[in-house]
């Protein structure tokens, strides 16, 4: 039986699977306790903080990355606006672990529902959740086999930090998750210890436990018991092409010289040492709204400007965009309340929210004042028309901000580029919101997936028609939705005239080797030729005959 998710951290992994089980019972609906509301309130404020204080010293131990989210993590499981909510279910007569149960749950599936960044962080807080109540009720939580005779495959629904920090190489071979993303912290996690992961697997928690499986980092194929040979042919293609792609080094450009700066999407100050490690050359999307992640108030100027401080700080030398918060639909923030609406992704979301709180995007702007160089460019999300992004751009510059620039991700913004970019200093194409606006799709659902496919004829004529409009004003049109992560998109990009590609650091040394691999003429070719085909799947074909080195190393 083979299955498939998301590789998304490279390499070959073999070993006998290790099933996790979700084993923590969800505490009786409308359970209730006798003493006082007191009381009971102090019992789920102590595990809460005991957890919180677990989950901190496991990351000490950790150290490193793990020792970063960690932290987060521990500030989540004390995260006040939950602290009150459990509090008030308590008040209404619910036991402390059905009040923690109903508390973090609700905030699961808000984030779960939210899809991208705060999406996985669903897992996260189901962690906390889990902790909290195993420790009320006096349970152990689920614990991984810590010195098995070999390394194992380690199979859950989804994994948190604290499940994973403290492994070794020595004990896992690979991970494989049911749910989760690429910039989930199993993802995130992985890269880090060197451990092929697949997230996103259909079917995972469904292998049979003991089984040998054979798991695929890259492709995202995960094989139950291979054959031997199977195993020793995949490990050596495997390694041929890390090797390959390693040997891709220094900043992104063509076969023939032209330079195409290859930048990190980063959501929070954990995820630069892995953007710096993977050899981005700057930050092409700072999602800020990540940094704001369960805070019931805004965050402190102060600990702003150290975020955007740190950002440029890991990349002396190279560009780092900063979008300011992004709130709205799939990205709900408790201190910016979101009215009742019966389409949020079309409502009252990104820019036009900052404007509604304009308070909150003046701290923002200030923060960023106060660490302004000439590298460190603030752009607005989901601008619909010129006369916003002049507003923007006014609003930036009074602070003292001097490259001022906007998102292109609404189709409006894409026709009347030219307008856009006459009020601002750069552009940069968000190609996820593009198509899902384009067609009417709605990103988070898998059902529309054809209709996301970033090869779709109807998304390359609004992307040319931004980076046309780019050159016309003589400035830059970066590329910063996942698209910019497949090899042979990135070519046909730049061959639209992308000055910049920003992507997931994982995908960066793929883009890097083929774009080398190829001359400006023959991104142009790809570009053409993709242009001219009326679907998805041929204008894929299309480019990539105008790409041949692309099937040499492997992309
Ligand atoms: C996009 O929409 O393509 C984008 C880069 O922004 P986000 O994914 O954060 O909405
Ligand atoms: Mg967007």
């Amino acid at each position: 039986m083979n299955l498939r998710g998301v590789g998304v951290s490279p390499g070959i992994g073999h070993g006998p699977s290790y099933v996790m089980s979700a084993s923590v019972p969800e505490p009786p609906e409308g359970a209730t306790y006798t003493g006082e509301a007191e009381q009971e309130k102090e019992r789920a404020m102590a595990a809460l903080t005991r957890v919180a204080g677990e989950l901190e010293a496991r990351g000490n131990q950790a150290g490193g990355e793990a020792a970063e989210i960690l932290k987060a993590q521990a500030l989540m499981a004390e995260d006040p606006g939950l602290v009150v909510k459990v509090r008030s279910l308590i008040d209404r007569g619910l036991a402390a672990p059905r009040a923690v149960f109903e508390a973090f749950t609700r905030y699961r599936e808000m984030l779960a529902g939210s899809g991208g960044f705060l999406g996985e962080r669903a897992a996260d807080v189901a962690d906390i959740r889990d902790r909290v109540v195993a420790l009320l009720y006096g349970h152990s939580m689920p614990v991984v086999p810590a010195a098995p005779a070999e390394p194992y495959v380690l199979v859950a629904r989804d994994l948190a930090p604290a499940d994973t920090a403290l492994l070794s190489r020595e004990q896992v071979a690979a991970f494989v998750t049911e749910e989760g993303g690429p910039t989930s912290h199993t993802a995130i996690i992985a890269r880090a210890m060197g451990v092929p992961a697949v997230v996103a697997c259909p079917g995972a928690t469904g292998i049979p436990p003991g089984v040998r499986v054979m798991v695929d980092g890259s492709t995202g194929e995960v094989r139950l018991e291979p054959a031997d040979a199977d195993v020793a042919d995949a490990a050596a293609a495997a390694t041929a092409r890390q090797a390959a792609l390693a040997s891709w080094q220094g900043p992104g450009a063509t076969a023939d010289g032209h330079e195409v700066p290859l930048l990190a999407n980063v959501g929070g100050p954990g995820e630069l040492a892995d953007a710096v490690g993977a050899g981005a050359e700057g930050i092409g999307l700072y999602r800020t709204e990540f940094l704001f992640l369960g805070r019931s108030e805004a965050p402190a100027e102060e600990e702003q400007r150290e975020a955007y401080r740190a950002a440029l700080e890991a990349f002396p030398g190279g560009t780092v965009v900063v979008r300011t918060l992004d709130v709205g639909a799939d990205k709900p923030l408790a201190f910016l309340p979101v009215p009742a609406e019966p389409n949020p992704a079309l409502g009252e979301r990104g820019l036009r929210r900052s404007r509604k709180f304009p308070e909150v995007m003046e701290a923002q702007l200030g923060a960023l004042a106060a660490v302004a160089s000439e590298r460190l460019q603030v752009m607005a999300p989901m601008v619909a028309t010129a006369e916003e992004a002049a507003w923007f751009a006014r609003t930036c510059r009074a602070k003292g901000l001097g490259e001022a620039g906007v998102m292109i991700e609404i189709p409006s913004a894409a026709l009347r580029a030219a307008d856009l970019l006459a009020a601002v200093d750069f552009v940069s194409i968000g190609t996820n919101d593009l198509s899902q606006y384009a067609f009417a799709a709605d990103r988070g659902l898998s059902a529309m997936s054809a209709l996301h496919d970033p090869w779709q004829p109807a998304l390359l004529g609004l992307v040319a028609m931004a980076t046309g409009a780019a050159r016309q004003a003589g400035k830059p049109c970066g590329i910063c939705g996942e698209a910019a992560a497949d090899p042979a998109l990135a070519c046909v990009f730049v061959g639209l005239g992308a000055s910049t590609l920003s992507m997931a650091p994982s995908a960066l040394a793929a883009v890097r080797a083929g774009l080398g691999a190829h001359t400006l003429e023959q991104c142009r070719q790809a570009a053409r030729a993709a242009r001219e085909q009326d679907t998805a799947a041929d204008a894929r074909a299309a480019a990539r005959e105008h790409l041949p080195e692309l099937d040499r190393l492997g992309l």
